[in-house]
């Protein structure tokens, strides 16, 4: 192997940048990523948990590249082998995470009218992953017509935007970010749990290449394109003839 670059890496978002979105990666971005091994250090680092991303990259991710980051670098990975991880639980500690705050109580109170609430609530409405917290006030178990439905009328009323200003006042001492996304549901998790989580990992290197996808404000890669610890390339989709 030639030698590499010391001091230097090429650090991938996974979603939209080296596979379409939710997709698994095609063979030749696959060996093209080998390819530039051969030249640079190289890196991945994406929102979602390792089984996803084994998917999109093959199996064997965690020894195909010289970092794998999933949850943003919550589960880190260097040669194959686990050097971190973090969590929501290890973070806030059992008993922040066991608040008297009823979610379920703000969500009838912030409401949704009466007919709404009676026939359109479905269960799992908090959601308690690794690295964060998910709240849906209409409940994750819902179909997809009630989805549809509840982003109509969200729309209206606000009530994700409700919800999370009451909560950011309730929980202001825990440093908390607050994300709404998609259609019926925000994130919650602690601030600095972006994709510059990573970086911690990364002392050794002065020059940090990043190539992300969603680079703009809001978008999941803007924190660490924006990073001065980082050189950010936005990664456009190809334009089909
Ligand atoms: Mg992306």
């Amino acid at each position: 192997m030639a030698v590499r670059k010391p001091g230097l890496i090429a650090l991938f978002d996974v979603d939209g940048t080296l596979s379409a979105p939710r997709k698994v990666a095609t063979p030749k971005m696959l060996e093209f990523m080998q390819q530039l091994r051969k030249v640079v250090t190289v890196g991945v680092v994406g929102g979602s948990d390792l089984s996803k991303i084994s998917e999109q990259l093959g199996k064997t991710v965690t020894e195909d590249y010289d970092y794998v980051f999933s949850e943003n670098g919550l589960v880190a990975y260097k040669d194959g082998k686990l050097i971190g991880t973090q969590s929501l639980k290890t973070f806030l500690g059992e008993e922040k995470l066991k608040s008297n705050f009823s979610i379920i109580k703000l969500i009838k109170k912030i409401g949704l009218n009466k007919t709404f609430f009676n026939n359109s609530y479905r269960g799992t409405f908090i959601e308690f992953r690794s690295g964060m917290i998910n709240v849906s006030p209409i409940g994750r178990n819902c179909s997809q017509e009630e989805r549809d439905e509840f982003e109509k009328y969200d729309k209206v009323h606000n009530i994700r935007s409700k919800m999370v200003s009451v909560l950011r006042e309730k929980f202001a001492h825990l440093n908390l970010t607050f994300s709404i996304g998609g259609q019926i549901s925000f994130d919650v998790f602690p601030q600095g749990w972006d994709k510059t989580y990573c970086l911690r990992y990364l002392d050794e290197f002065d020059e940090i290449h990043f190539f992300g996808d969603k680079t703009y404000k809001g978008g999941n890669d803007h924190e660490i394109y924006e990073s001065e610890r980082t050189v950010g390339h936005p990664v456009q989709k190809k334009q089909t003839k």
